[in-house]
């Protein structure tokens, strides 16, 4: 695989900054007609978790999004824009209108050339070489596309440290049934692995990032926007992962989908950078999210010894919390929760912690942040307070 990544300077969503960026990136690549022909329908994959306005960086911009699809649609290609949001949401036209509305999508629908999905099937995709998933359930669209194009955004992520090029394709599964993965693979690294199986499912031309503006603490819902100031591109999503979770401060080998593509042989150590020069950014940290703090792997560590020595090593991992005073009663916690832990009572969630694999799908689907995250006695103890 071209481990080649394009990255180019680009401080804010001013129209025109980000047509040239994006151009450039793509023309770095060898242009858009290195992955597509005239005549093909494209399928524009962004993050589209929820619906929520851009200046909350919870989505990839419609600016960004605007700009990739007119240079697809001059070059000849129709372009349907597509993802299913993983807020708790039911994956329904209705909720997608919602997520299209609210994220400023919109409008790119009165593009001449470009559509709006509405499409809410799913077809059956199969993934040869799949180590932990070998069938996929995929909304339709990505499987009747001639080609797929992701842009996903850069944040950090309360199960996976981190979420770009390569967490971004479980919006291509299904509304609920993505909580049947959470429920199968609780665990971060392999979680990672099934999104690794995923990618070898759909296989996606081009993989963009939107970096003009990234997400941290605690992303992927609920964290603090934070400015980078870069668009990039790559064929390849693990060198792309690579290159942006360096720019933004995390280590790369502390990243579960990164890990376990360099495990698979799938990471080349020395991605080629073409472009503009990421690291002369000069970027302060991105602060980690609350589960994955400093002290994280004397805390793994203490979890697998605790995890032998007990029913599981649940007790030291940070667990969420309703903070009942700003639970609006919607319900998506319950609607997402793959363990039936999280439920409404007298239309207050409720968290059963007996129940809970904390895999934080009700703080990443909980639009009011009435569900934060918190350390247990024992962890308070051996690991000290959370700053
Ligand atoms: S905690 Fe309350 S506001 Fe948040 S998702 Fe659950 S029901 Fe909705
Ligand atoms: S209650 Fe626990 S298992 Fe259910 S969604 Fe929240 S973190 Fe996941």
């Amino acid at each position: 695989m071209d481990t080649t990544v394009a990255s180019v300077f680009c401080d804010s969503y001013d129209e025109k900054k980000v047509d040239a960026a994006v151009r450039r990136t793509i023309d770095l690549l060898g242009g858009i007609g290195s992955f597509v022909r005239p005549g093909m329908t494209v399928l524009l994959k962004p993050n589209l978790l929820a619906g929520t306005d851009p200046k909350k960086a919870v989505t990839t911009h419609p600016t960004i999004i605007g700009a990739v699809a007119r240079i697809l649609i001059a070059h000849g290609c129709s372009v349907l824009i597509g993802d299913s949001p993983g807020a708790g949401v039911r994956y329904t036209p209705a909720s997608l209108r919602r997520a299209y509305r609210r994220s400023g999508i919109t409008p790119l629908g009165n593009i001449p050339g470009v559509s709006l999905n509405y499409d809410v099937s799913h077809t059956t995709c199969a993934s040869p070489d799949g180590t932990v998933v070998k069938r996929f359930l995929i909304i339709s669209p990505a499987v009747s596309a001639d080609a797929i194009i992701t842009i996903s955004k850069p944040k950090t992520h309360l199960l996976t440290t981190y979420t770009g090029a390569v967490k971004n394709l479980f919006g291509l599964i299904p509304g609920h049934e993505k909580s049947l993965f959470h429920t199968r693979f609780p665990e971060a690294e392999v979680f990672s692995e099934m999104l690794i199986d995923l990618h070898g499912a759909v296989r996606p031309v081009l993989h963009l990032m939107d970096a003009v503006t990234g997400m941290e603490g605690n992303g992927p819902m609920s964290g603090k926007p934070r400015d980078i100031g870069l668009f990039l591109g790559s064929t390849d999503p693990h060198a792309l992962d690579y290159v942006v979770s360096s720019v933004i401060g995390i280590p790369p080998e502390s990243i579960p989908t990164i890990s376990a593509a360099k495990r698979r042989g799938l990471l080349s150590p020395d991605p080629l950078i073409l472009g503009d020069d990421p690291a002369s950014l000069h970027l302060a940290p991105f602060r980690l999210p609350d589960t994955k703090r400093p002290a994280g792997l004397r805390m793994k560590m203490m979890r697998r010894i605790l995890s032998r020595l007990q029913h599981s090593g649940r007790s030291i991992t940070p667990y969420p919390a309703v903070i009942p005073a700003a639970c609006i009663g919607c319900g998506a916690c319950e609607r997402i929760c793959p363990v039936d832990a999280a439920v409404l009572r007298n239309r207050v969630a409720e968290i059963d912690l007996s129940l809970c694999i904390r895999c934080y799908c009700c703080h990443e689907s909980c639009e009011a942040a009435a569900i934060g995250i918190r350390d247990s006695l024992l962890s308070r103890l051996l690991f000290g307070s959370r700053q």
